[in-house]
């Protein structure tokens, strides 16, 4: 399906030249446990909130800056911005390939949006609401790496050649800007590609980047700008009392250059004093206290950490299956070997110890939904290993193993191998969180009930934008909400809140008119 377009007719949704709003009823639960821990005795009260939620239909012009932007998922998604606008096809030996958005919620996806003569309509997640175009978004970005586009994407060696040959002219004269390279954060074995690396202060390495995006938007007349972590994984950052655990510590660490803040800090508290949003795709706590405070403060939006592309995906997918289905997982061993330069980087300790925190809690809220199986605090056996093995390159294997407790002692075990082009499977992520991201920072929402209300103002989403968890291996979510992993559950969010600001209720799948006789419209 090329295009479509959605407009809901109902009296309590407008649409004006510049904005949608719909009159909303958020419907949701407040729980009273009467009883006590061990014999619980619940009370729910049903509440219904009115909102009026508004969107802003403007499309603003959308600029993306990478930081990585040499790496293989870099190179990678800007192959495949480019490939898109310009509808490239190349020859394969299985045949003739075309340009698409695989793999990405927004550009390949669909909602339902209800029945047309006794059949479902499904439409493109895009035709709900206004989204940027793929084929509008100005891309830029830094590595520490001089090589151009073309030349970084030949070194990444994921995608076909014939498609790299139909490229090249356009990724030739892309070059990456200098970048910030403190060597304690990434690993040894990275240092014989950093040829392209910022000198002076951390200061001036600050004002340098936000000189780099105020440069990148007004060259480019840009109305917002995106940035996205898509560099190697760093170590975790200590967490230190007067350094970075607020927004003036932090600035003032900088300031004096502090040996523990990050290169992936620096470039967060720089996208904040730019008025970007800052996404992170790599698992490292770039989002210490201070530069979530420091978001907040600017009132920009921040998301992360890491992408969710295969194996924690289908792990979100799968826990949650067993668990809502009553079966007990009891351990889950993953092993991944990988030779692209991102194995290379997470060979060494530091930077492993990140991608294996960052996988290791992604089951934790499946297993504290179902006390029927776990006793408080017990989880599954959780073990995550990763090798580097050069020649399988960017195709990544990720072999796992899930051992399950089933009906009377009996056991079940289930055993996934996967193998598959990580950059391919990161790519369309990126454009999502940007996407999303864009989004979301032009939908406000006012409460219409509820004390104070008349006074009420039109409130955005929080800084941390949790919505964009589904894409997320370790979604970040504000201090006193809730992380979801599952999959389904982060879809269903996505789905259901573009949903309300054009009015239409969340997808309840119950199907009434097709299970009662008597059912009418
Ligand atoms: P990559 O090694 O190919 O690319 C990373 C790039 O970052 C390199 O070009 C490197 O020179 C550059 N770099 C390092 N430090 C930098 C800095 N301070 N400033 C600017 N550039 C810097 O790795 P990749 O395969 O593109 O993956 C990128 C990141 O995404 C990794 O952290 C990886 O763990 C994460 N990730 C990838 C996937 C996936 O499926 N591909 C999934 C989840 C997370």
């Amino acid at each position: 399906m090329a295009s479509c377009e959605i407009r809901v007719d109902s009296p309590r949704v407008k649409y004006t030249g510049e904005r949608i709003e719909t009159e909303y009823d958020y419907q949701t639960t407040a729980v009273f446990n009467e009883g006590d821990e061990h014999r619980p005795k619940y009370k729910i009260v049903p509440e219904t909130r009115k909102l009026l939620i508004r969107t802003e239909t403007r499309l603003p012009r959308l600029g993306v800056m990478l930081v990585g932007w040499g790496g293989n998922n870099g190179s990678t998604i800007t192959a495949a911005l480019l490939a898109n606008r310009l509808k490239l096809s190349w020859p394969t030996k299985e045949g003739v390939k075309h340009a698409n958005w695989f793999g990405s919620l927004i550009e390949a996806s669909t909602v339902r949006l209800g029945e047309c003569q006794g059949k479902d309509v499904y439409a493109p997640i895009s035709c709900l609401l206004p989204i940027v175009r793929p084929d509008d978004i100005e891309i830029d970005g830094w590595d520490i790496s001089a090589a151009n586009l073309a030349e970084a994407m030949a070194r990444a060696k994921v995608l076909d050649v014939n498609l790299q040959q139909q490229l090249v002219p356009h990724m030739r004269q892309m070059k990456p800007r200098k970048s910030i390279y403190y060597p304690d954060f990434i690993a040894a074995n990275q240092e014989s590609r950093s040829n392209n690396v910022l000198r002076g202060t951390m200061q001036q390495h600050l004002d340098t980047i936000r000189g780099d995006i105020a440069d990148f938007k007004a060259r480019k007349s840009l109305d917002t700008v995106v940035v996205l972590w898509t560099a190697n994984t760093e170590r975790f950052a200590e967490i230190l009392p007067g350094v970075n655990d607020t927004a003036d510590n932090l600035l003032r660490s900088i300031a004096h250059g502090h040996s523990e803040i990050s290169p992936s800090t620096v470039f967060a508290v720089a996208a904040a004093l730019e008025g970007c949003t800052y996404l992170n795709g790599s698992p490292q706590n770039t989002f210490v206290p201070g530069a979530l405070e420091l978001a907040e403060r600017q009132g920009t939006f921040v998301g992360g950490d890491d992408f969710k592309s295969g194996q924690t995906k289908l792990k979100s997918v799968l826990v949650d299956f067993l668990v809502s289905a009553g079966i007990k997982p009891v351990s889950i061993v993953s092993y991944n070997h990988l030779g692209n330069n991102d194995g290379y980087n997470l060979s060494a300790p530091a930077q492993f110890r990140s991608k294996e925190i960052s996988k290791s809690n992604v089951v934790d809220d499946m297993v504290e939904s179902n006390p029927i199986l776990y006793k408080k605090g017990e989880k599954p056996d959780h073990c995550v290993v990763i090798k580097y093995v050069p020649y399988v390159g960017d195709s990544k294997r990720a072999m796992d193993e899930y051992t399950s407790e089933i009906l009377m002692g009996g056991q079940n075990t289930i055993v996934v191998h996967n193998t598959c082009e990580d950059s391919l499977l990161a790519s369309p992520i990126i454009l999502d969180l940007v996407l999303l991201a864009e989004l979301c920072s032009r939908v406000s929402f006012k409460s219409l009930d509820g004390p104070g209300a008349d006074a009420a103002e039109f409130q955005s989403f929080r800084s941390v934008l949790s919505v964009l968890s589904y894409l997320l291996k370790a979604p970040l979510a504000p201090n006193d909400a809730p992380v979801v992993n599952a999959l389904f559950k982060q879809r269903c969010a996505i789905e259901n809140i573009l949903k309300a600001c054009v009015g239409l209720p969340p997808e309840s799948n119950m199907l009434l008119e097709h299970r009662l006789r008597s059912f009418r419209r």
